[in-house]
């Protein structure tokens, strides 16, 4: 992948005003400042603030993206909000698989699932993966981040030019404040991206990114997106407040 990615994940952390504001100023900051051609900024707000935001970010260098989607298209299904809604609502991306739905009990089977349907709408989908902290206590992080990619992408046959990213998400380190090191990072991502070729063979890898997440921050990005196999970040906490956000952008050359 040649693009690099910044997706803000703004989680249940803002009310409508304040996604409606940090919005606004995002786009105002971008529309003065020249970036790199080959970075994407994507914002994920929750459901109910993705129109208002869609409105704001329309002919800004700011794309859309939703934090989750459901796998059937349409019909009885009670709270749930469609991959077809979600593109409707203007998104190019969906979070998929992130550590705080798998925590609510979120599947494999059911993130393979969501995979496909964001996949048949023409969705970029961001899956996530990472071990907890247990799990890398008794040196299971390698296994786990397979099987993780493995089961997410069974089955899975993208069109030759659908883009999928990968984002590695240490769970024990999501919102800590404290990223992980460099070379983990490294070492993760390069396991990934053997998992991936090893998922999907035929794939063109230029259209399969790997990017990190967890206590991405302005001081911290560049140790990240500089590496070689890391194409970008998952940004939570750092990127609800646009000014920041800003700071971190401009740190990609
Ligand atoms: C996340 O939960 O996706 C995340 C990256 O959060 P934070 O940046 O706050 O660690």
């Amino acid at each position: 992948m040649t693009e690099k990615y910044l997706i803000a994940n703004w989680k249940m952390q803002l009310d409508k005003e304040q996604a409606i504001q940090q919005a606004s100023l995002l786009a105002k900051l971008l529309s003065e400042e020249k970036i790199s051609k080959d970075l994407r900024v994507v914002l994920c707000p929750d459901f109910i603030a993705l129109s208002e935001v869609a409105d704001i970010i329309k002919g800004s260098k700011i794309a859309l993206g939703a934090q989750d989607g459901f796998y059937e298209e349409a019909g009885a299904f009670t709270s749930q909000v469609s991959m077809r809604q979600i593109k409707e609502a203007a998104c190019q991306f969906v979070i998929l698989g992130h550590s705080e739905r798998r925590k609510l009990g979120e599947s494999d089977e059911i993130i393979n699932k969501k995979i496909k349907a964001a996949l048949e709408q023409g969705l970029v989908p961001i899956v996530c993966v990472g071990e907890t902290f247990d799990e890398r206590k008794e040196g299971q992080q390698d296994l786990v981040i397979m099987h993780q990619i493995y089961e997410a992408l069974k089955n899975i046959k993208p069109k030759p030019d659908q883009k999928i990213i990968i984002a590695y998400e240490p769970v024990w380190v999501i919102g800590t404040g404290q990223a992980i090191g460099i070379a983990d990072a490294f070492y993760a991502a390069s396991l990934i991206q053997q998992s991936l070729l090893d998922s999907l063979p035929d794939h063109d890898k230029k259209y399969c990114g790997v990017i990190y997440g967890g206590s991405v921050n302005s001081s911290n990005i560049n140790d990240f997106v500089d590496l070689p196999n890391i194409q970008g970040a998952l940004v939570g906490n750092a990127s609800l407040d646009a000014q920041e956000f800003f700071t971190i952008i401009k740190k990609i050359k």
